[in-house]
């Protein structure tokens, strides 16, 4: 007996909760084997899982309620998951994303698109893979929450640097007084940041600082959430106001004068 639910697209009903897990994830996988694979191995963790097998229900879903994860395959029917991602994200900007991936060419295309996923993998995929990349998601989400009360408690959690205002404790961002909506991965990203003005890192140091250890990341991760960032913070459109790239070495955030 697993601990999840399957939707089916006919009914779509709500999600029925069985027994009571510390975190809930939404598998979004129209693929029945591998949905179910992968829900009776995450419900492992433990996680109570549901899954939804079509692009709108699973829309619909992942909107309705707070998740502890998504894991969102890019190829399902009705709506695909690299639009369902972006719909997902201009929702709530918090929940943290698995995107799987059939091909490289499509995962060129996750990382082109910066969608706002927190990370990636490709199929096929090993199963203590799976369970990493999706602990790793979590274990974030419960440290940053720590990391929050324990901010409130004693550390600064404002910041200034020229037009940008980082708060910890909201995990919000404005630029010139504009909000600026990021993941929570680009979010932990710039307050690691903002935390060092001037320091340079590598894209080593960052994986372990900011995705944390036992993450089997690769650069490419580090530099696709780098260019959100940027992106949001206006650094494509003038000279690098705020991350600046160093060649052959990493990233460093100042201010430009
Ligand atoms: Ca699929």
């Amino acid at each position: 007996m697993t601990n999840m639910t399957y939707l089916d697209p006919a009914t779509r009903p709500m999600p029925v909760v069985v027994g009571h897990a510390p975190h809930s994830i939404l598998v979004i996988e129209d693929e029945r084997d591998i949905a179910e694979l992968i829900a009776l191995h995450l419900s492992d963790l433990p996680a109570h899982v549901t899954l939804a097998n079509d692009g709108p229900g699973g829309l619909q879903l992942a909107l309705q309620q707070a998740w502890d994860a998504i894991v969102l395959d890019i190829r399902l029917p009705g709506l695909n998951g690299l639009d369902l991602c972006r719909r997902v994200r201009a929702q709530t900007s918090h929940v943290p994303i698995l995107m799987l991936t059939a091909r490289s060419g499509e995962l060129d295309r996750v990382l082109g698109l910066e969608l706002g996923a927190d990370d990636y993998l490709t199929k096929p995929f090993s199963v203590p893979e799976l369970q990493a990349r999706v602990k790793a998601l979590l274990r974030r989400s419960a440290v940053t929450a720590a990391r929050t009360t324990e901010a409130m408690a004693q550390k600064p959690t404002l910041v200034e640097q020229g037009t940008l205002t980082v708060d910890r404790v909201q995990r919000r961002a404005w630029l010139s007084g504009v909000e600026v909506v990021l993941t929570p991965r680009e979010f932990d990203l710039l307050w690691h940041f903002v935390q060092h003005p001037g320091r340079v890192f590598t894209r080593t140091e960052l994986l372990a600082d900011v995705w944390g250890h036992g993450h089997d990341g690769y650069d490419h991760t580090v530099n696709s959430h780098i260019n959100r960032l940027r992106s949001k913070l206006g650094d494509e459109r003038a000279e690098a106001a705020f991350i600046h790239t160093v060649w052959g070495v990493g990233y460093r955030f100042e201010v430009a004068k």
